[in-house]
């Protein structure tokens, strides 16, 4: 499909002078400053998006907060509820929009398009619908004082922490936003969100729709900017109670010091390089398509890509001859070709750091099974590829390549301890997943892998209701479930006598 082909509802959107959604009305920047937006699957320009700082930011953060005082203060819990079903409600009549803007910004495959703009995002929004009037404080048995019951009661309040800043990565453009937004409205809490200036136009449409929705002006706001510029600017607002940051370790690391300055409450989903570990017993048929999608998916643009395959020597040929025909025979084109299977890498940049990694593992002995280079045609294409051959200390196994290099290591025994501590072996903590027949063998590794979130027999296993986020330098609270709301919420303790 090229660009003439798109629907009139994204040939309009596109055509837009964007600015920055500030208290229910899209303003542009007082320092005329923009960027352009490009299709990473041909390197086009398709948008032009105005780039905000320090002052779009503050007025953001003042209309944040008096939606917070005022008007949304107001909406009792049962309304929040119903606000958050119209959303979903809407998103899915706006699909085709959404579906065709998400893929020209990202550049995923029409079918995870069709089931992130169709299924995830709605499914999410309505997960989130179900908890405002489920939102409860206790009573507590306490004596203050020495106080008998009969003259004393004691209870928590559960409030909405107040102005949330939030603060999200280009990899999935619309799901990042969704995480942010619906937790958010579901507790009362008011939003200044700061997109990746790489993919910014959902998020932009999502504010809209929140609007159509019923969400008072104020109550979700929008600025568009660099990092180093709004995103900075926002994690040190003194006017904002809460960062949610989703991105990289070394970005996270920026945002906890900055959000120091007035102690702001931080949570942050970084990055990742998580394991999949293969057992002799495992059903291959299952194995060898899932661990190609566990890396490839996304491009391996994905936070829970499972990166490092750490296959027992028994079937190591097997497995590998199998992942690597299926890279082989994975179409790359356009995400908006329906018969395209593995879309573009971002950027131009991306591209190259990505070559870069796989340069760095043969240089360090790795084995190039396949790919490893980038086709002759527009856009930022990298084919999938497979580096047999490594280990723990060398450059692509230690490190996030976010593109879709699959590293494989071999184990020869059953030593879970020896297995899961290499598994154990980098900074992050984020996602994993154990391939085999014996539930034994799958519990005891499911304890031992430090992660967030483990998977058997499966990869990535994301749903609304399941908290997701990372143990050690892969991020600090969760996102989705009740647990996704606790960040949002603060616990106000009251005792009373008469
Ligand atoms: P990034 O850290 O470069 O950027 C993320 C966001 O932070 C962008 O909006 C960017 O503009 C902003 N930013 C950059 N510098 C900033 C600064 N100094 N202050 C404030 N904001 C700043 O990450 P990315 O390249 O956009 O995304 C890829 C990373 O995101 C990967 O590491 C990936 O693992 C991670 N990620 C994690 C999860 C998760 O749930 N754990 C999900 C998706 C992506």
């Amino acid at each position: 499909m090229s660009l003439t082909n798109l629907s009139p509802a994204t040939l309009d959107f596109l055509h837009r002078r964007h600015g920055h959604f500030i208290g229910g009305r899209w303003v542009q920047s007082a320092s005329g400053r923009s960027f352009d937006v490009h299709d990473p699957a041909s390197g086009e320009k398709i948008a032009s998006c105005a780039a905000g700082d320090a002052h779009e930011i503050d007025l953001a953060v003042k209309a944040a907060r008096a939606a917070f005082e005022g008007p949304w203060s107001k909406f009792t819990a049962a309304q929040r509820s119903v606000i958050l079903w119209k959303i979903a409600d809407l998103v899915q009549a706006n699909f085709q929009q959404l579906f065709e803007l998400e893929i020209l910004d990202n550049g995923l495959p029409t079918p995870l398009a069709q089931y992130v703009c169709g299924m995830v995002v709605p499914e999410f929004f309505r997960y989130y619908a179900g908890w405002p009037t489920k939102i409860e404080g206790a009573t507590i048995p306490a004596a203050p004082q020495g106080k008998p019951p009969n003259e004393v009661i004691s209870f928590t309040l559960r409030e909405p922490i107040g102005v949330v800043g939030a603060i999200t990565p280009w990899n999935s453009p619309l799901p990042m936003v969704m995480l942010k937004i619906a937790p958010a409205l579901a507790t009362g809490c008011t939003l200044v969100l700061k997109p990746a200036e790489l993919t910014p136009l959902t998020a932009m449409r999502l504010a809209e729709i929140c609007q159509e929705a019923g969400v008072p002006d104020g109550v979700i706001n929008i600025v568009n900017g660099y990092g180093a510029d709004a995103g900075a600017a926002l994690a040190a607002h003194p006017g904002i109670d809460k960062i949610a940051f989703t991105g990289s370790t070394e970005v996270g690391r920026a945002i906890v010091k900055a959000a120091a300055g007035n102690l702001k409450k931080v949570t942050l989903e970084l990055g990742g390089k998580s394991p999949v570990v293969v057992f002799p017993d495992a059903d291959l048929d299952q194995v060898i398509p899932g661990a190609a999608r566990a890396c490839f998916f996304l491009q391996g643009q994905n936070c829970m890509a499972g990166t490092r395959l750490f296959v027992h020597e028994k079937i190591h040929d097997k497995v590998v001859e199998g992942i690597a025909a299926i890279a082989k025979s994975m179409k790359l084109g356009p995400g908006l070709d329906p018969s395209s299977e593995f879309g573009p890498l971002i950027s131009a940049k991306q591209r190259d750091r990505v070559a870069g990694f796989v340069d760095a593992g043969k240089r360090e002995g790795g084995e190039l099974v396949c790919g490893g280079t980038s086709p002759n045609r527009p856009g930022y294409f990298f084919e999938p590829t497979v580096l047999t051959h490594m280990s723990s200390e060398m450059t692509p196994v230690k490190n996030e390549i976010f593109g879709p290099v699959l590293c494989v290591q071999t184990f020869g025994d059953n030593d879970l301890d020896r297995i899961a501590r290499e598994a154990n072996s980098t900074i992050y903590g984020l996602s994993g997943s154990v391939w085999t027949r014996d539930l034994g063998i799958a519990m005891q590794m499911v304890r031992k892998i430090d992660s967030g979130q483990v998977s058997v027999n499966m990869h990535a296993a994301i749903d609304p209701a399941m908290p997701f986020g990372g143990n050690k330098q892969s991020g600090w609270g969760r996102e989705f479930g009740k647990e996704g709301l606790e960040p949002y919420l603060k616990t106000k303790g009251i005792s009373m006598t008469w």
